[in-house]
């Protein structure tokens, strides 16, 4: 330490009391030799401006709920370098460098000031102090939850779609939002957004129905990012059963302690109303074919039978399971009921017309002089989860990964309808 002080002596370092303090001179020495804080040639004042920001940051977490955060700051450039280059020529290691020292510094008057703990794993908020600028980012950490929804209403879609007046810049059409009004998508993304103050929503489906079908029974799974919630608590009306609007119901609704690292398989039961060929379409030749269902050729062939399903935008093919078709007549004012247990991923329309060959075997040839029920195509009956070894394999890897300090949570995409179509889905975890 004699040599340090002989150096400050003889060079004339100018430095401040916690800049000398840093580079391991003892306390009463550093204020009894340290310059005032402008005077400072590492800090240049700076560490004289940290307990006002720490206030300040403290005053803005007021509008934030969270019981831990985490500090990150960055400094201005040359002032890293002045402490390096000082402490190269004067081989000084192994103590505190000034980011960390001002990290800690503010940290602590936050403690002080909100009572809320630090935590580098997983805080609720995370702060980035830029002292070059002497702004402040405030990001909340995204609550991932899990949850069914059930429709009761025909006539809304599951995903939202650009509006066509503004293409999806926001109009008075649309109500800035850039979107459709009305669909499962936006519904729930307003009632989340509302409830958690929160940026906006994100959505990872685990399958999609017709925006004309019901889904009932215990209702379709998917998941929702809730992105820079200021409020995070999960009020107990929140894990009942609870209506998002009209028709639409949310249920089952689990708290996750991240994004989904995999999105389960699931199998689906349903029902397809079909009806006959409309008048004008009938064409000369299938106005002599005979209409027919053929009930025991259904009902034998698709027990238990593998279908291959073509993902188009892949170009290939995976194999998916119907366990059973049944035929129902007279039923729900249809003339022929197909009531269908298969794997999800299967295209229902596909599946009973044919179409593109994208489903083989398909219900097409059986079917003849009959469509699906334009008005009425067909509704969820019940959604199973399925669970797989992959997602356990998946969910023991996420528990142990610890981020490395200090993490500023990445943007979310802005893409809010976050596509994984059902065939994908449940490609994820073969
Ligand atoms: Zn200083
Ligand atoms: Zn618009």
């Amino acid at each position: 330490m004699r040599k340090r002080v002989a150096l400050h002596v003889e060079k004339g370092i100018q430095l401040c009391k916690k800049c000398f303090e840093r580079q391991g001179f003892p306390s009463a020495l550093s204020k009894k030799i340290g310059v005032a804080p402008d005077q400072c040639e590492i800090c240049q004042g700076m560490i004289d401006s940290i307990p006002g920001i720490a206030k300040k940051i403290s005053y803005d977490l007021k509008g934030y709920e969270f019981d831990t955060f985490l500090v990150g700051t960055s400094l201005p450039q040359k002032i890293l370098d002045k402490e390096d280059e000082i402490r190269s020529k004067y081989k000084i290691r192994g103590t505190e460098a000034i980011k960390s020292q001002i990290t800690r510094m503010i940290t602590s008057e936050i403690v002080r000031e909100t009572h809320k703990a630090v935590n580098y794993a997983r805080p609720d908020i995370t702060i980035l102090s830029s002292l070059d600028t002497g702004e402040e980012t405030i990001t909340p950490r995204s609550i991932w939850l899990m949850a069914r929804y059930k429709k009761a209403i025909r006539g809304l879609a599951q995903r939202s779609s650009t509006c066509n007046v503004c293409n999806g810049l926001g109009c008075a059409a649309c109500n800035y939002k850039g979107s459709n009004e009305s669909s499962i998508q936006s519904l729930v993304s307003s009632y989340f957004g509302k409830k958690f103050r929160a940026e906006g929503c994100s959505f990872i489906w685990v399958g999609s129905e017709d925006e004309k079908s019901l889904v009932n029974g215990t209702g379709r799974p998917f998941y929702v990012e809730i992105r820079k919630p200021k409020k995070r608590k999960i009020s107990k009306s929140l894990l009942k059963s609870f209506p998002v609007s009209e028709g639409l119901t949310l249920k089952s609704l689990q708290v996750l302690q991240s994004r989904p690292k995999s999105i389960p398989q699931f199998r689906m039961k349903c029902l397809v109303y079909l009806c006959g060929v409309p008048q004008s379409n009938v064409t000369k030749e299938s106005s002599e074919q005979q209409s027919k269902i053929m009930t025991n050729e259904i009902e034998s062939k698709f027990k238990d039978l593998s279908v291959q399903v073509r993902i188009s935008r892949k170009f290939r093919t995976v194999s998916r399971k119907i366990r059973s078709v049944k035929v129902m007549e007279n039923h729900e004012n249809h003339p022929y009921v197909l009531d269908i247990d298969c794997d999800g991923g299967i295209p229902i329309r596909k599946l009973v017309l044919g179409n593109d060959n994208a489903v083989i075997p398909n219900l097409s040839p059986y079917i003849s002089g009959y469509v699906i029920d334009p008005e009425l195509p067909f509704d969820v009956a019940d959604i199973t989860l399925v669970e797989s070894n992959s997602d356990k394999m998946n969910l023991s890897r996420q528990q142990t990964k610890v981020p490395r300090w200090p993490r500023i949570e990445p943007e979310s995409s802005e893409d809010a309808g976050e596509d994984y179509d059902e065939v994908e889905n449940a490609n994820l975890v073969n």
